[in-house]
């Protein structure tokens, strides 16, 4: 069926919990019950009830890390975030499969899942070079109208700390990469200024957005947050922004949240959450409510870091409902909204980066 063919989907549940026919035309939506009927040439398909929602965006993964439809990994012991970092470098050596094959499995169980959009952060690193963006971007163009893939150069050893990194994530924006990674300015590579003035100045001169990995807890990470916001609005990318985790957002509470919750609306800096295990998960209601964008994502899914994930957003979105205790139809519905459109807003991974994504 060509993708431009109309679909008629009867008695779809839409989200307000009634039964409609749903007409779709070029990938979109036209119409519930439409009133001329279904148009010449239409094809029909009884959805017996299915709920019909807005296709999830998987606003965070690492797909050149993943084992998915590979042998099973066993894992290192790991104490700290250096210690992961180490384990990643050397179990990577052991994963079979390249980065294009194993990223493009885990695109299509994705899309499987009804993802429709992913922001991938992909490791560039001397030891490493650019093979993981070439392999990520391979896998995403071949499946070019199946899912927006937009690929994050992203520094996981370092970037001041790592000489030769700066260097490939300047080159790697023009081999495949479209957003310029950065990783906790200060925990990483102990040099807020070195990593940011990188950042912004390529960011910039390149004309990319920026989306930058923020582990790092109170007080050092609000130290970093706001020096990310204070650059975003003097460089002029209010909306091309995202700050990943955030973990020390989820520290704060009262005034303390508010105040920086106003300070990343005012500014236009994202946060993408995930969600994961025993991390700190983001007040997603009091950002959203302060009109700051949230979005979220799987993270790792079964590579060096965690045997968990499965690159299906619907899941993220139980998850991040059951890590924030939500209860109410409309706190559930906040957290599906996080997961569909979080990251397709205006800001967010489906629209803020360069022209190399088809931004339908
Ligand atoms: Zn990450």
């Amino acid at each position: 069926m060509a993708p431009h063919t109309p679909v008629l989907f009867t008695a779809v549940r839409t989200a307000d919990g009634r039964l409609a026919d749903q007409l779709t035309a070029d990938g979109r939506i036209v119409a519930f019950d439409p009133p001329d009927g279904p148009p010449t040439g239409c094809v029909t398909v009884e959805a017996g009830g299915a709920l019909a929602l807005p296709s999830p965006v998987d606003a965070h993964i690492h797909p050149d890390k993943t084992t998915w439809g590979g042998p099973w990994l066993s894992r290192e012991p790991a104490r700290t975030l250096g210690d992961l970092i180490e384990g990643d470098v050397r179990a990577r050596a052991r994963i079979p499969g390249s980065a294009a094959e194993r990223s493009g499995a885990l695109m299509d169980a994705a899309a499987a899942h009804g993802t429709r959009a992913m922001r991938a952060h992909v490791d560039v690193a001397p030891v490493y070079g650019l093979s993981a963006v070439h392999g990520v971007r391979a896998a995403a163009d071949a499946r070019t109208g199946l899912l927006d893939v937009q690929v994050v150069a992203f520094p996981q050893l370092g970037l001041i700390s790592r000489p030769g990194t700066a260097e490939l994530l300047a080159r790697s924006l023009g081999e495949g990469a479209d957003i310029l990674g950065g990783l906790d300015p200060l925990g990483v590579d102990g040099d807020q200024d070195g990593q940011l003035d990188f950042l912004f100045g390529t960011a910039v001169r390149e004309d990319v957005p920026l989306d930058i990995h923020l582990p790092d807890g109170t007080p050092v990470g609000v130290r970093q947050l706001t020096e990310i916001a204070r650059r975003t609005v003097d460089a002029g990318m209010e909306g091309r922004v995202t700050v990943s985790h955030a973990f020390c957002v989820a520290d704060l509470a009262g005034d303390e949240l508010a105040a920086t919750a106003r300070l990343l609306a005012e500014s236009g800096v994202a946060l993408t959450t995930c969600a994961l295990g025993a991390d700190p998960v983001l007040p997603t209601g009091v950002l959203t409510g302060h009109g700051v964008l949230v979005a979220a994502g799987s993270d790792g899914v079964r590579d060096a870091w965690s045997p968990f994930g499965d690159g299906n957003m619907i899941n993220r979105a139980h998850l991040l409902a059951y890590r924030t205790d939500a209860r109410t139809d409309d706190e559930l519905v906040a957290c599906y909204d996080v997961v569909a459109q979080g990251g397709g807003r205006p800001g967010g991974p489906r629209s803020g980066a360069s022209q190399r994504v088809a931004l339908k």
